[in-house]
């Protein structure tokens, strides 16, 4: 026990303008960083990756004289701004093969650094996706909080798996970050890929605080496009409905004709009237159906192209008799253990 290898675990940090609080940030990651340390609950040579997403103002300036004057901080510099997303996926992938562990959490400070402890006892345990959850939302502004909750619901009602008032601050292992490198898509939505890796998982709760300094880099418009990307690349839902819609129609079409028909019948009507009434209800049923069945094979395509892994394993036993045993052995060539 007294020699259990510590794990190298990594902070990874994205930032795009932060000038203002980044001072901070790095002064709260460091502390906490060289608490885990001495609590050997990381390695020595743990560290903190900060990527700049095409910062337009001292940001990259301020990793670079960090990186000089602190051992544990690293930077990467994106060429151009590439969103939250997929600045934080190319942290994670440069830390990968370098640490047994990483941690992603937002420059902002909105979420407790300290936290961090608590996601290594966890990692210690044997957990190897850990998310940070959010208690309450009272920092929030009440239009941010409602917002927020809807989009939840909403995805939720979509057969979207996604943690509840979980952001991006979370703890990956490296085998989960391996695995999750396996989803090639182009539109990240890493808080509703993670769940998908699977592996053992459990949820940290802390409160969320005021952003430190600066404002929000997810202006109303950016954090709809958000949402939106994360209902379109998840599910495909919204097809199904057009599909529900033209079923509906139909179905209304069918009473619709009845209803014009016994009109015609009773003489309540004008020539034309009950042609038109049926073909209209009609068409229009038969041409939503038609769209959500061409939308339905859509899906697959997309689903096909996104090129998701089908499984992932955790675990493999193999037999024991093909490692090295011997004995009354058949040809040797037949046990070959599996590369
Ligand atoms: N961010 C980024 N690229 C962007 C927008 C934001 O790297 O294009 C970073 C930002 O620096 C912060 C994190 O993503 O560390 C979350 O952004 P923010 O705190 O502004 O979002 P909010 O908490 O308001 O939703
Ligand atoms: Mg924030």
């Amino acid at each position: 026990m007294e020699h259990k290898k510590l794990p190298v675990v990594s902070i990874v940090v994205p930032c795009y303008n932060e000038e203002e609080v980044l001072p901070e940030t790095v002064i709260r990651l460091t502390a906490i960083l060289e608490r885990v340390i001495a609590e050997r609950l990381a390695a020595p040579s743990s560290f903190v990756l900060f990527v700049d997403d095409g910062s337009r103002d001292r940001t990259w300036e301020l990793i670079e004289s960090y990186h000089r004057t602190h051992p544990h901080i690293s930077g990467l510099k994106l060429a151009r701004n590439a969103g939250h997303q997929s600045a934080l996926l190319a942290g994670l992938q440069s830390v990968t093969t370098r640490s047994d562990c990483a941690i992603s959490i937002d420059a902002d400070l909105q979420d407790d650094p300290n936290v961090i402890r608590e996601f290594l006892v966890k990692f210690q345990e044997g957990y190897e996706v850990i998310y940070g959850v959010r208690d309450s939302r009272e920092t929030d502004t009440f239009f941010k909080r409602f917002t927020a909750q809807a989009f939840y619901k909403m995805m939720k009602s979509m057969g979207v798996k996604i943690t509840y008032n979980h952001a991006d601050y979370r703890l990956m292992s490296r085998r989960a970050l391996e695995q999750l490198h396996r989803f090639k898509e182009v539109n990240v939505f890493l808080r509703g890929i993670v769940p998908m890796v699977g592996f053992r998982s459990t949820n940290v709760y802390y409160d969320r605080h005021e952003r430190f300094a600066g404002e929000s880099k997810y202006p109303l418009k950016k954090m709809l496009a958000f949402a939106w990307d994360g209902i379109t690349s998840l599910s495909v839902t919204p097809i199904r409905l057009v599909t529900s819609a033209g079923f509906l129609l139909f179905l209304v079409s069918v009473i619709a004709g009845l209803y014009a028909i016994v009109q015609k019948l009773i003489g309540n009507t004008i020539a034309g009237w009950t042609s038109l009434m049926v073909s209209v209800w009609f068409i229009g049923g038969v041409q939503l159906i038609s769209l959500g069945l061409i939308g339905e094979y859509i899906g697959k395509i997309y689903k096909e192209v996104k090129h998701r892994p089908l499984f992932i394993v955790e675990k493999e036993l193999t037999p024991l008799v093909s490692a090295g045993t011997k004995g009354p052995a058949p040809a040797p060539q037949e046990l070959q253990p599996q590369g």
